[in-house]
């Protein structure tokens, strides 16, 4: 039986399942012990997070009483280290052939009838295009694995396409890269050709349950998709994304899991996580998500992203368009802090939608609203927007990231890069109730900024953005 060690490189040793085993054992004893959760909640007011061990016994806590203090603490942290800003992305699916036997997701190996496409570069510029007259900055970029069709010079190739796209006022000014698992030397590769962060989603933390999952396919071996981040970070990239699709397995196993792969890879190469999704498995070409037993509630997703929250203050929070309005609203409260918007989920979407008979998505969007229609709804909610992509372009990547955002310094970016950036969208792209709500907003946060000389650079960047249509400012 393998131990558990968090400095292990070991799969099976830094996600271990006795202790998980053991840590849900733990919440469900104590999940009624009020003198621990208060312990656990004075420690999680510190900011500096907590454990996979407390986060577990938050998690299986049901009085209400206590519920209310840990919502209220989430929501607490989320204004302290993010404010009312919100960034913005886009997917760009570039193609869904894949050798992989997912039982999840409709780009299965097997699904006979999906229809099967992969993006020239042509098709990728105007995918960009589409995009970028859509007002977005930032894309994760998908693909199937597949080493014929989607080898990693197909990956490379696309990004450079990504990146060269200059379309009137537009630019991609950071590509996050989601695909399957690869070896360091590819890593390094993806990391030369100016990638954000790298994203993969464990899927699920339980081993068994992972197999059985994945049943066919490079991604059945558990322990070179575990210890992909890894590799990742050992090939320079140190802005890495880990997510648990909530659905497959029990949540609290996920929970722990994701929790204990954040303190792993804090562990051995001192930064943790960049950021953590959060989907929940979703309807798609001949996949029910009733198949699946773990479903869950709203509410248990909502208690899910508050307990994460203030277990990885610092770590951001993605959720997608696979949540609906009413779901992203009370979730943004609690700790998300990227949301998509505008989001096409088939390839090539967004330069043709599908008709009905064609089915290239690898799941249905719940929410179908335009870009311009999550700005404005998100500015009335009283959030603001921001296309934000200065830290990886500033060079602010890993632990020089992540000791900026601990000491609470890289505020002093974020505002006003996201009150920018919202100019630049609402100048460009906006529609005329947007820009007018948009505008209030950054006149009202401007004489926020604390620091006298950044607010005046801000103001005269701001005109500038205006009325001599100069454009990418950054702190
Ligand atoms: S989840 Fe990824 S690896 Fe699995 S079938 Fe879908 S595209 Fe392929
Ligand atoms: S300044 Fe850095 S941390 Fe802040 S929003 Fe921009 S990219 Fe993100």
């Amino acid at each position: 039986m393998c131990k558990y060690d968090k400095y292990s490189l070991k799969a099976e040793e830094f996600i271990n399942d006795r202790e998980i085993s053991d840590s849900l054992e733990y919440a469900d004893e104590n999940k009624n012990n009020f003198e621990l959760i208060d312990k656990i909640i004075e420690k999680a007011k510190l900011k500096k997070g907590i454990d996979h061990r407390e986060a577990s016994v938050l998690l299986a806590c049901e009085n209400e009483e206590k519920l209310s203090e840990i919502y209220a603490l989430a929501k607490q942290i989320k204004k302290d280290f993010y404010g009312d800003r919100i960034v913005m992305f886009a997917p760009l699916y570039l193609s869904n052939y894949c050798v992989n036997g997912c039982l999840y997701c409709p780009y299965h190996a097997k699904n006979k009838h999906i229809c099967r496409k992969k993006l020239s570069q042509e098709e990728i510029k105007a995918e960009v295009i589409a995009l970028q007259d859509m007002g977005h900055k930032r894309l994760a970029i998908e693909a199937g694995e597949d080493p014929v069709n989607n080898p990693l010079e197909y990956i490379l190739d696309s990004i450079k396409t990504i990146y060269s796209i200059k379309h009137k006022n537009g630019a991609i000014r950071r590509v996050n890269v989601n695909i399957a698992a690869t070896t360091v030397e590819n890593y390094r590769k993806l990391k030369d050709a100016g990638i954000g962060t790298y994203i993969l989603f464990q899927e699920t933390y339980n081993k068994k349950r992972y197999e059985e999952l994945h049943p066919t396919g490079p991604k059945h071996n558990y322990a070179y998709h575990t210890e992909a981040m890894d590799r990742a970070m050992q090939g320079g990239i140190d802005d890495v994304g880990i997510g648990a699709l909530f659905g497959l397995e029990l949540y609290r196993y996920e929970l722990a899991g994701l929790l204990m792969h954040a303190e792993h890879l804090e562990a051995v190469h001192g930064v943790g996580p960049h950021t953590i999704s959060v989907p929940r498995v979703r309807r798609a070409d001949d996949i029910d998500p009733d198949e699946f037993d773990n479903g869950i509630s709203d509410e248990t997703f909502e208690k899910i992203v508050a307990v994460l929250r203030i277990a990885v203050p610092y770590t951001g929070m993605i959720i997608s368009t696979r949540e609906s309005k009413n779901v992203r609203e009370k979730v943004l409260e609690l700790g998300i802090s990227q949301i998509s918007g505008g989001s096409r989920t088939s390839v090539g979407g967004y330069v043709e939608p599908e008709d009905e008979d064609e089915n290239s998505a690898q799941f249905d969007v719940s929410d179908n609203r335009t870009l311009d229609e999550v700005v404005s709804w998100l500015m009335e909610l009283g959030y603001i927007p921001s296309f934000c992509t200065a830290c990886y372009r500033e060079g602010r990547t890993g632990d020089r990231f992540m000791s900026l955002c601990k000491s609470g310094q890289i505020q002093n970016c974020c505002h006003p890069n996201a009150l920018m950036t919202l100019q630049e969208y609402l100048m460009d792209y906006a529609s005329e109730h947007t820009r007018e709500i948009g505008d209030k907003i950054i006149e009202r946060e401007l004489v926020k900024i604390p620091n006298e000389k950044v607010r005046k650079i801000a103001t005269e960047h701001i005109v500038d953005i205006k009325n001599n249509n100069k454009r990418d400012f950054r702190f």
